[in-house]
């Protein structure tokens, strides 16, 4: 499982197809790209960010990870301006307007539907991955892209 880069990259760019099978081959790729997120040191990943044309992604704002498969979402607050980065453009950041809340539905890994409603990071992370599940990248909604100087690291 690699990691997909670059915001010309068609696999980025292509709107993903619903999961249909909640079998152990779908848990099999959830576990590989929670490793791949943990390695990376991200806080999200989408399935197509390796290769994988599911409507699911992972998030993990803390210590735990989430998984949403097929997820519809609703922007419950005002957008404020946020920093925002993506393991598929390294080195490149911008900010983006994120509603502050979210309400979430999705279904888990066996299938059954849920619903979540929250705020912060979580909230944040939600939005820029479920805009990868339609093929947007975060460049697409700033006003300016910085690259990140490496020599003042
Ligand atoms: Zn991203």
């Amino acid at each position: 499982m690699d990691l997909i880069i670059g915001k010309n990259n068609s696999i980025l760019r292509k709107k993903l197809n619903p999961a249909k099978d909640f079998d152990r081959q779908l848990k099999n790729i959830v576990t590989e790209m929670k490793k791949k997120l943990t390695a990376a040191v991200g806080v999200g990943l989408a399935a197509n960010q390796v290769g994988i044309n599911l409507a699911l992604f992972i998030a993990k704002p803390k210590d735990k990870f989430y998984v949403f498969v097929n997820p519809k979402i609703e922007l419950t607050k005002k957008p404020i301006l946020t920093e925002e980065g993506c393991l598929s453009l390294p080195g490149q950041w911008g900010y983006v307007k994120r509603s502050t809340e979210v309400k979430i539905n999705y279904q888990d890994l066996a299938g059954k539907q849920r619903k979540l409603k929250t705020t912060g990071l979580l909230a944040h992370i939600i939005q820029h991955e479920f805009d990868h599940l339609q093929g947007v990248l975060f460049i697409d909604k700033t006003k300016e892209v910085f690259e990140i100087n490496k020599t003042n690291e």
